[in-house]
């Protein structure tokens, strides 16, 4: 049996918010691996200004060192145009060796929140079962029965950490250390990332 947890971003950059709870979240659940998915194109970001999908991938590259249970999977990069979360999962299960598998896609309370805006998001659950990441701030009352019947909610920490801020941190010239792997940082350090608007 294959056991196995996805967990997509757009990851710009990936943070310690990810990393540590997604990584509670694989201990939680059981599983050998997690597969961290950076989105080339992200459908709910396309009007957003994004870092290059090399720099997203290579910057989470460098955080997984400390995190050997989390693998990078560049699946996203096979899809034609927006890559949209049910399409990846089919695409990882029709790549997986024979036999049966357990699959849960990880996601945050957030991206939970707006499960019932997703493409096709029914058919998710034909493939995957869910797993949510508490996420501080997020309010889960007004996510329709039929979708929190049917997702865990999991006891990870809540780490108030956002990519949003991180990249306003920089910019602003403020102190970073606590969200960021050291090779994240010196890799937006040498790259002169997120210094302008
Ligand atoms: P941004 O601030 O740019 O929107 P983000 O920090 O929310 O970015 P994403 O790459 O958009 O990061 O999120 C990928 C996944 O990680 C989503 O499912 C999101 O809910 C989850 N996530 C991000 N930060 C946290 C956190 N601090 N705690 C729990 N889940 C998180």
């Amino acid at each position: 049996m294959i056991r196995l947890g996805l967990f997509g971003g757009t990851f710009d950059p990936v943070h310690y918010g990810h990393l540590r709870t997604v990584d509670a979240a694989r201990l939680e659940l059981g599983l050998p691996e997690v597969w961290m998915l950076p989105n080339p194109h992200p459908p709910h970001k396309l009007q957003s200004p994004l870092t290059a999908y090399a720099h997203r991938k290579e910057m989470l590259r460098l955080a997984l060192d400390e995190f050997p249970g989390l693998k990078l999977s560049d699946t996203e990069e096979r899809a034609e145009g927006p890559a949209y979360t049910t399409e990846t999962i089919r695409r990882v299960v029709a790549e997986l060796p024979e036999g049966p598998h357990d699959l849960w896609l990880i996601v945050g309370a957030d991206s939970v929140a707006d499960l019932p805006k997703w493409k096709n998001p029914e058919d998710l659950f034909t493939y995957a079962r869910v797993a949510v990441l508490g996420r501080p701030g997020v309010d889960l009352r007004s996510v329709p029965p039929w979708y929190m019947s049917r997702v865990r909610l999991l006891n990870t920490p809540l780490l108030p950490v956002s990519a949003t801020e991180i990249r306003n941190a920089i910019r602003n010239g403020l102190d970073t250390a606590d969200a960021l792997p050291i090779p994240v940082r010196n890799y937006i350090d040498l790259n002169r990332l997120y210094r302008s608007s």
